[in-house]
Formats: C-alpha cells, structure tokens, sequence
C-alpha cells in the first residue's frame, strides 16, 4: 500500500502540475469516443496499451472480460453500458481478452470453483464460448486456453448485442463492435475480422472491426 500511495505523491508533485490543462479541460464533462471492456487483470492497461489520455476511454473491467445478457434485472455492466452509449455517445465498443487469463483458464482446464461460488457463478456467461471450446481438440492445454480466450471474446461480442442501447446503435450503425486478444508477453494484439471470423493482427489490419 505504501508504494501506491508514493505513486499518488509522485503524481501529485511531478504529473498532475504538467497536465493541469488537461485536467481542467476535463473538470466539468467527458466525451471518451470509445467503451473498453476489459479483464480486471492487472497486467492489461486499456489506457497504456491504447496509449489514451484521462477522458478518452470509458472503462469496464471485470474478471473475464464477461458481458451479461440484456435481462429483466440488469445490473452494473448492463447499466454501464447503456450509459456509454446513450448518454456519452460512444462511436466504438472494445471487447478485450488478453493471454494467461486466469478466469478463461478455469474454465478450460475446468478448475474447482466450489470455494469461489461468486467466480463460479459469474464464469456462467461464458458457457457458449466453452462449449466451442469442448467441441474441438487443442493440441495441448495451452492451446485450449488461447482458445477459450478468442471464444470467449466472440461471446460477449454476441451478448453485448443483446442490449437494448447497442442494438438500436448497430442498426442506426453510429457504433463499431471490436473484440481484441491482448498479448501479455510480446505486446501484439490480434483482432476479430467480421467477414472470415478470424483473429487478424491488429497492427496489420488497423481498420478491422467485428460489428
Ligand atoms: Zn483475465
């Protein structure tokens, strides 16, 4: 706990005074062009690997990247992202897996939740990308989990849709859908191309989207 609050202090004293402009432009409002949705795992940064200021990503991190359907009680994720999209306007929703996921590891290698009933019960939402993931052979456990991460982005890319604000988006076609597999160790990010539903890399492909 000390180093992050001598983090904040370093923050304080040496970057806030450098951006003050920013902050200050950014006082009264937001207008962030894109919601990333994301694995609460610490080692993915939208901001950094996006390499995106204070104000320019709306963020939603949980564990697993996972997107409830639309139901008849909607919580959190739900009401973050009718927020996005209705009251900020998002132009690009970005779903974002990411290597060495430790909740789409679970899953593939089918880990005992029993002492996590909250885990258990929220890595539900991912039983459609496991069941694609079940009806292939992989190579080796590895694999599967790589797997497991891409199926898994297609799923909530199709739950997301499910969403009252995001299908009136899609249909108006003011909002682009991005699923993204972020790579721990090289720092390469593969991206879901609509037509061959195939991860492409991104930095070869900067214009590919899902939806
Ligand atoms: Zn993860």
């Amino acid at each position: 706990m000390k180093d992050i609050v001598k983090g904040f202090l370093s923050f304080q004293a040496n970057v806030f005074p450098e951006r003050r402009e920013l902050f200050r432009g950014l006082a009264s409002s937001q207008s962030p062009k894109a919601l990333f949705i994301s694995c609460s795992d610490s080692r993915l940064v939208p901001e950094l690997v996006t390499q995106q200021d204070p104000g320019q990503l709306f963020v939603i991190r949980n564990a697993g990247n996972i997107i409830p359907p639309f139901g008849p009680e909607p919580g959190g994720v739900s009401a973050t992202i009718e927020y996005a999209v209705l009251a900020l306007g998002v132009s690009d929703i970005i779903i974002c897996g990411h290597s060495n996921c430790g909740a789409m590891k679970a899953i593939a290698t089918c880990q005992c939740l029993d002492n996590m009933p909250a885990v258990s019960h929220w890595l539900r939402y991912a039983d459609a990308a496991k069941s694609v993931v079940e009806d292939k052979s992989h190579a080796s456990e590895e694999d599967k989990v790589n797997a497991m991460v891409q199926e898994n982005v297609i799923a909530q890319l199709y739950n997301i849709r499910t969403h009252p604000s995001v299908a009136v988006a899609l249909r108006n076609r003011t909002i682009r859908l991005h699923g993204w597999v972020y790579d721990i160790e090289t720092g390469v990010i593969h991206a879901l191309e609509h037509m061959s539903e195939r991860f492409v890399l991104l930095s070869e492909n900067p214009d590919t989207f899902f939806e």
